[in-house]
């Protein structure tokens, strides 16, 4: 059993702090919008602060569940972010972040403390089903210690070496998953003109070589038959910046991920941020050629 303080109990934070929760190990949540805190540990009898230096007082870790770069920056620090706490071994901050924002946390965290970034790879049933995929930015023998947090979590944990690699490795995985977003998008709209049902159309694309299991346990999203908000088109689209900036910071070409980018910049200015990323394929419906 370990000592956890926990914030950022969004769509994602919810069922990995609940998991965390059921492996016994005894967590403290913190989140800023304190009501949604206050709920789960009344739902969950588990520990609740609205400080985030005492999230960080004597925890074995602290793991982080935040939406970007600023609302990690603005919780980890300043006089009473989570860097003002003592006594904690490890700082693990597991949303997308850029690798810039990882290093900045690991040089700036409190002396004896380590960070590791640990993204994780799969939407809101895996977290909820403990099958995430963990990316880690250490090598084992400093994940070793977090192992029993991230096997609550996860299926798979698999570590990198370097503070960063997991926030870069995370990053190259999402410019796949939002590329097969849009590409799927427009073979739906494409199928959808020549006459073909939709339900039809996805059907063939499920059985064809082309289908990853993202679409698999996507389809009701993509069919409309559920309005669930697994992923936000906002957050997909601050994904595939993070992935242009790191692009332009290697020298690297990433043409389909800068048409991905756009799209989802447009589906934003249309109105649908806050839904989820399958709404991607009713833009590309209503966008003409
Ligand atoms: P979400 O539902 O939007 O939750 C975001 C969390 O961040 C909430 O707890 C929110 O607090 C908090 N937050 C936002 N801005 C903040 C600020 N300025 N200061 C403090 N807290 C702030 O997001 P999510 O879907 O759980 O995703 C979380 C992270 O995991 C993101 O980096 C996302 O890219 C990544 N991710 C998501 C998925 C997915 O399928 N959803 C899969 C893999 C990775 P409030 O409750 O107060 O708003």
């Amino acid at each position: 059993m370990m000592r956890v303080g926990f914030a950022g109990l969004g769509r994602m934070g919810v069922h990995m702090a609940r998991n965390l929760i059921a492996d016994g190990h005894e967590v403290t949540v913190w989140n800023r919008s304190a009501e949604k805190a206050r709920a789960f540990a009344s739902d969950t009898g588990c520990g609740v602060t609205g400080s985030l230096r005492d999230l960080a007082t004597d925890r074995d870790a602290v793991l982080t569940m935040l939406a970007d770069d600023s609302a990690s920056e603005e919780v980890h620090f300043g006089s009473d972010g989570l860097f003002a706490g003592q006594g904690t071994a490890a700082f693990i901050e597991m949303g997308t972040m850029s690798p810039d924002h990882i290093r900045q946390l690991s040089e700036a965290a409190p002396a004896g403390a380590c960070v590791i970034d640990a993204p994780v790879s799969g939407s809101t049933p895996a977290a909820k089903a403990r099958d995430l995929l963990i990316i880690a930015g250490c090598d084992t023998a400093t994940a070793a210690p977090y192992m029993p947090l991230f096997d609550a979590m996860g299926r798979q944990t698999i570590c990198l070496g370097e503070v960063g690699a997991g926030a870069v490795m995370k990053l190259a995985v999402n410019t796949l998953i939002h590329g097969i977003n849009q590409t799927l998008a427009e073979a739906m709209t494409l199928a959808g003109a020549a006459g073909i049902d939709p339900t039809r159309a996805f059907d063939v694309i499920e059985a064809s070589a082309a289908c990853a299991p993202m679409l698999k346990f996507r389809r009701p999203l993509y069919l409309g038959q559920s309005d669930e908000v697994t992923f936000t088109v906002s957050l997909a689209r601050k994904d595939m910046e993070l992935a242009a900036a790191l692009s332009a910071t290697y020298g690297v070409a990433m043409p389909q991920g800068d048409v991905t980018l756009q799209m989802l910049k447009a589906a934003e200015a249309g109105g649908l941020g806050a839904q989820d990323m399958a709404a991607v394929l009713r833009y590309m419906r209503d966008l003409k050629s």
